[in-house]
């Protein structure tokens, strides 16, 4: 048997490509407008960039209240990692976060905006929690469960559905997880 000239790609490898394939607007000639969400995306990213510090996959939420003052938003970030908890993924993180604030399991009219899209589980809190609207970076073919590989926020089956907004700041979300795993793959091979 000939040896492959290359290694075969890893699962992170393909998550790469997948995040770089994966443009979350078409490109137009017109300027990109500046998005409500943007500043909420701003705080999202600080958590993403706090997650990947601790060695966490850089994904951040912040959870904007009824009145939509950003600086009342709850923040979360993926904590899998440092907390060892299979589902301390930011968006879970922000809604225990916002659910005590007000001590209401229910959070009727609350934005959550977050650097990747959601996962089915984190997709489905949504739901549970009656979040009114789920704003998104950039998509996760692999996993997402907002338009990617699922629709569980648009689901008429379901008894509760949200707004969806996707491709607010998508580049800088999706550079810094291609950053993470890049660096995370130099660091395998040392
Ligand atoms: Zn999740």
């Amino acid at each position: 048997m000939t040896k492959p000239a290359s290694p075969p790609p890893t699962r992170e490898r393909e998550r790469d490509r997948a995040f770089a394939s994966a443009p979350a607007t078409e490109a137009t000639a017109e300027p990109p407008v500046e998005s409500p969400w943007a500043r909420a995306m701003e705080l999202a990213l600080e958590e993403a960039d706090a997650a990947a510090r601790d060695g966490d996959v850089p994904v951040g939420a912040v959870l904007v209240p009824p009145t939509l003052e950003v600086a009342g938003a709850i923040r979360g970030r993926n904590l899998r990692e440092f907390a060892q908890d299979p589902t301390a993924h930011a968006e879970i993180v922000a809604l225990r976060g916002a659910a005590e604030l007000v001590r209401r399991w229910r959070l009727d009219g609350w934005t959550c905006v977050v650097t990747l899209e959601p996962c089915p589980m984190c997709a489905g809190a949504l739901v549970n929690a009656r979040v009114g609207r789920i704003v998104f970076g950039c998509r996760d073919p692999k996993a997402g469960a907002v338009r990617s590989l699922f629709e569980i926020t648009s689901d008429p089956r379901l008894n509760h559905r949200l707004d969806v907004v996707e491709g607010v700041l998508a580049e800088p979300c999706a550079e810094r997880l291609k950053r993470f795993f890049a660096e995370r793959r130099r660091e395998g091979k040392k």
